[in-house]
């Protein structure tokens, strides 16, 4: 534990910089807040204050508590008054020249053992760093927003920041009730990295017209588990933010294809559709607009019985629930489908279903997405290839309908949606560990807490299977041709090891 009499300072007092004066403060410790504008600190103490009434009149807080936070903050008039501060925390707009300008002017100020942490959610630490003499003394403490809420905490690592330093903001952020990730500095750091493929595999479905952004979304939703949709999530995050987001990532990667930005986003922007914000994003938000609705698929007769070929591996608590909704079920061998009649039914392995019909040699195929949980979920999408029957997917749906799933029928694109975003996730989250920039528990830890997803990205990929996972990011590549689809070396090496990220 960190002494409760440790003295922290914040340099900018905007949203970041007051969630985190808030939290500090909550902790215990005195804390100085300095902002060039002095009323933005009159600002944020007057937000915290009415944070903290909040919670106070919802019986979370006792009210004594509330003045005694009230009276650890103090407004600092000039840097100068930071000399005696333990921890220093900017939180200033994000300027790569103002970021350095203020902690070369720090350093002559505070004593050699002030911790010096940015929030930049964007800058590299190792660059803001070089302004300093002693650039060791330098860690990025990435929270997230609402500070006071969220619960994660990146500690970002530059290139000659020193592990004592990085370890010291660490227990900061322990001590103060957050999970606490350890990663080099790389464009993203772990979370704004690892979570761009959610973002652009939605956007690449939209493109190709595999559905409406209200059936997209509920797919994510209902049957991947995800809090939010990704299309609904960019609009309440802004398009211009999210996709200057994505935009830097690329740029900072040397314009990998990974990260490639999507012309549909850049419409929306050009045209000042922005999100809510600006009322209309993929959705209006005015009131009575008409948006699409979620397509559903009618209700279908459910079949009397169904044979299942092999191992349905990630799937594989499908028979039990079908038997369980009183359809006949038989065992063969094979490799890993439902047979309903002359229709074959099968989890995406990253192939259209039109290709793999022709390669499979069958006419009647029926492709089903992956789910977070088979038994949970609410929704499962399905596709079928351009040589199938109409009537196959209505019978198909009635299977799943069966086991009180709502269907959504997308277009046949390779991979479908759930599954072909988990895969890129987790091939993301792969390559920052093969990379070095954290472990394989700080990816998922970081994307759970960060950003609510059902599971870690890797321990998915576990679940999933990684043999699974690299067939359909393979036939991901294939289906495009685009190396976005590329394979990290490190999920290589576990599949030709017959390995797991947590074995
Ligand atoms: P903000 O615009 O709300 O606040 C920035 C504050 O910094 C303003 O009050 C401004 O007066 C002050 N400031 C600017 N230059 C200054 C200087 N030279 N000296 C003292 N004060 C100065 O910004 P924010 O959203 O709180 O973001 C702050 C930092 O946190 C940025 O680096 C941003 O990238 C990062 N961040 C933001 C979020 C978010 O969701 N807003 C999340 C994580 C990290």
């Amino acid at each position: 534990m960190q002494p409760t009499s440790q003295k922290i300072a914040l340099i900018g007092a905007g949203t970041m910089g007051a969630g985190i004066a808030q939290v500090a403060a909550s902790a215990g410790h005195p804390v100085m807040v300095y902002d060039e504008d002095a009323n933005a600190v009159n600002l944020a103490f007057e937000a915290i204050h009415s944070r903290l009434q909040r919670r106070v009149e919802r019986g979370r807080l006792p009210a004594q508590k509330l003045e005694l936070i009230a009276a650890r903050l103090q407004r600092a008039a000039e840097l100068k008054e930071f000399a005696e501060a333990n921890l220093v925390i900017e939180a200033v707009t994000e300027k790569l020249e103002v970021k350095k300008n203020i902690f070369s002017r720090l350093e002559s100020i505070c004593a050699a053992h002030t911790i010096f942490a940015t929030n930049t959610s964007s800058l590299s630490i190792t660059e803001i760093a070089s302004a300093l003499k002693d650039p060791s003394r330098l860690v990025g403490m990435h929270f997230f927003n609402p500070a006071p809420a969220m619960k994660l905490v990146e500690v970002i690592s530059g290139r000659e920041t020193s592990a004592d330093v990085a370890q010291r903001a660490g227990r900061f952020a322990t001590d103060w009730g957050k999970h606490c990730v350890y990663a080099k500095s790389t464009p993203g750091f772990i979370v704004n990295r690892v979570a761009r493929p959610f973002y652009a595999e939605a956007l690449r479905l939209l493109q190709e017209r595999a559905s409406n952004p209200a059936t997209l979304d509920a797919i994510m939703r209902e049957s991947g588990g995800f809090k939010m949709g990704p299309l609904e999530l960019m609009d309440l995050i802004g398009h211009d933010v999210n996709y200057a987001v994505t935009n830097s990532v690329y740029e900072a990667f040397y314009q990998d294809a990974r990260f490639k930005p999507n012309l549909l986003q850049k419409e929306l922007i050009d045209a000042g559709l922005l999100g809510r914000k600006s009322g209309r994003g993929f959705y209006d938000y005015a009131n009575n607009a008409h948006n699409e609705s979620v397509q559903n698929v009618a209700p279908q007769p459910p079949p009397p019985h169904v044979r299942i070929h092999g191992d349905l591996g990630v799937a594989g608590k499908l028979p039990e629930l079908l038997a369980g909704a009183g359809i006949a079920i038989e065992h063969s061998a094979g490799h890993g489908y439902m047979q309903l009649g002359d229709i074959r039914v099968a989890l995406t392995d990253g192939r259209s279903a039109t290709a793999r019909a022709k390669s499979e040699q069958v006419n009647e195929l029926v492709l089903f997405d992956l789910a977070s949980d088979y038994v949970s979920c609410e929704r499962i999408a399905l596709c079928c290839a351009d040589q199938s029957e109409p009537t196959s997917i209505a019978r198909a749906a009635g299977l799943f309908q069966a086991i009180a799933k709502s269907i959504s029928v997308i277009d046949d694109i390779p991979g479908m949606l759930v599954m072909r975003t988990v895969c890129m996730l987790a091939n993301e989250g792969a390559d920052a560990v093969y990379q070095g920039v954290c472990s394989v528990e700080a990816v998922d830890t970081a994307m759970r807490y960060a950003t609510a997803y059902p599971l870690g990205p890797l321990i998915w990929a576990d679940q999933i299977g990684i043999d699974r996972l690299v067939t359909t990011l393979r036939h991901l590549q294939q289906s495009y041709g685009e190396e976005r689809y590329r394979l990290s070396p490190l999920l290589l090496r576990k599949h030709h090891a017959g390995r797991t990220f947590y074995d």
